[in-house]
């Protein structure tokens, strides 16, 4: 089967780089990761990734601290993770660029959007770090955004969860899981997949978001043919 999505912005949550450690990067983790991104590269799909900084850090959670400060933080973790990605990248055979919002150029390159589908065009996988480059944004929103600067067709969410749920399906054996859910539902019922600057802007924008789990890494495949996984929200 081949793929339903040609050109496709994966969101990496800071903890699913973390694996079995919880905290911090899990190498061996971020490689079986890669190994899938490589097979839909090679599948045909060009793919940029936005990474997450939770494992590292999480501007929200840093108590008495200064917002902005601690937002800053934040967007160097994801620089940390996406580092670390694309070394996983390069190691299964596949030509990666990073480029940060904030511009750290003996790291990385600066974020150029036309210089990004140049990249996904020659192939390569394109890592975005730093999410949006402004505090009191999340790295959902980053996703939502580079999608829609990229034209991506779907935005991609990799986390703990394998979908949408009425209610928490750990306390809840009975919760049931959404195939798809419109926008509005998520909107209107605070419903925590993203969060809700990402999902206005991607129903503003009219961009497909697709929530599955990475606890098997396969899922990502599975997502770029369009197979039945997770929770689409459209
Ligand atoms: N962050 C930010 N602006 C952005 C994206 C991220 O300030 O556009 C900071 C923020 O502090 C956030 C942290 O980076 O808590 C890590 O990102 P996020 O919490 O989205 O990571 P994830 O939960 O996906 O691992």
């Amino acid at each position: 089967m081949g793929l339903k999505y040609k050109r496709i912005l994966l969101k990496l949550s800071g903890e699913a780089l973390a694996g079995s450690l919880g905290h911090g990067i899990d190498f061996d983790t971020v490689m079986e990761i890669c190994k899938p991104i490589k097979e839909v590269v090679v599948l045909g799909a060009q793919v940029a990734i936005v990474v997450g900084g939770g494992n590292f850090w999480r501007g929200r959670s840093s108590g008495s601290m200064d917002r902005t400060r601690a937002d800053h933080m934040g967007m160097l973790a994801t620089v940390i993770n996406a580092l670390g990605v694309a070394d996983g990248l390069e190691q299964a055979g596949l030509d990666v660029r990073v480029q940060t919002a904030i511009a750290m150029q003996e790291v990385a390159e600066p974020y150029i959007r036309n210089r990004a589908v140049r990249h996904l065009e020659k192939g390569r996988v394109v890592v975005f770090g730093c999410g949006t480059g402004n505090p009191f944004f999340s790295t959902d929103t980053g996703a939502a955004l580079r999608g829609a600067e990229i034209e991506a067709d779907v935005i991609l969410k990799a986390t703990m969860v394998d979908g949408v749920y009425d209610s928490d399906p750990k306390k809840n054996p009975e919760a049931k899981k959404y195939d798809t859910l419109s926008y509005m539902d998520v909107l209107s019922r605070n419903l925590g997949v993203m969060d809700m600057t990402a999902a206005s802007f991607c129903k503003d924008r009219g961009i497909p978001f697709l929530v599955f789990s990475m606890e098997d890494p396969q899922n990502i495949v599975r997502a770029a043919k369009g197979e039945k996984v997770g929770t689409l929200v459209q």
